[in-house]
């Protein structure tokens, strides 16, 4: 492993729980040892759920596409190399306006039978990569928000829903992911992280590893953790990832 050169390795990563804590800015430490010690020995990536705007929010600013040689958001639908744009994806184009209607159409007819502890505004939020359904809608408060995931868990309110769903639109290739408290997502099979690989596999590079904290089924690292194109590394903290690359690297 350590005859690769640079440009034969690369090393992927997870943003939020990986190289930040949970939520949180990037440790000066970390990044320091990331762009002083690991970038000179091999190719970094970062391939975060989030949109980009919130991994330069985290990673140190806007310039993050610059610093990292690939910068993967929303799980690689934009995708950066070398500071530019190389890929960009939307639900709309992959999906198509017709199926997204007959989609939107049902979910809102659905969701206009419910009866709730209470309902507010935006019951669907389209995103690029994702659509987001919301029963109770986004725009409730904070303890709004807490009645109906505490009522969800009784009442099975997303469960069924995501249920209904699936079964009528079985053919359309959509995954449904149930997350937070309020709502689930809905994007195409395939559009979870392992989406930043067909980028990078083009490259040609001989080992591809990848870090993530959320590896276990239902996290949105599992995939491209278990994907046979890559060598997988479990971290529950930065402190985690540094410790790991150490070894990995001979650092
Ligand atoms: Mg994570």
């Amino acid at each position: 492993m350590s005859s690769f050169k640079r440009e034969e390795i690369i090393c992927l990563f997870d943003v939020d729980g990986t190289l930040t804590m949970p939520r949180q800015k990037i440790h000066p430490t970390t990044e320091k040892f990331l762009l002083t010690k690991v970038k000179p020995v091999t190719t970094i990536g970062l391939v975060g759920g989030s949109d980009l705007g919130k991994i330069a929010e985290q990673m140190g600013g806007a310039d993050v596409i610059k610093r990292y040689d690939y910068v993967f958001a929303e799980n690689g639908l934009v995708a950066y190399k070398n500071g530019g744009l190389i890929g960009k994806m939307s639900i709309q184009e992959h999906v198509g306006e017709e199926k997204l209607q007959m989609f939107i159409n049902s979910a809102l007819s659905y969701m206009s039978k419910l009866t709730l502890p209470v309902k507010r505004g935006t019951f669907i939020e389209f995103r690029d990569g994702l659509i987001n359904v919301c029963p109770v809608g986004r725009s409730c408060s904070q303890a709004e928000r807490d009645q109906f995931a505490a009522y969800d868990k009784v009442h099975k309110i997303r469960e069924s829903f995501v249920k209904h769903l699936e079964a009528e639109f079985s053919d359309f290739g959509l995954v449904f992911s149930i997350g937070g408290q309020i709502s689930f997502d809905v994007f195409p099979k395939g559009w979870d992280k392992t989406y930043s690989l067909r980028f990078v596999g083009e490259d040609g590079y001989k080992e591809i590893h990848f870090f993530g904290d959320k590896t276990a089924p239902g996290g949105n690292d599992h995939e491209i953790y278990e994907d046979p194109r890559t060598v997988g590394h479990k971290v529950s903290s930065p402190e985690e990832t540094i410790e790991q690359l150490k070894t990995l690297l001979h650092l």
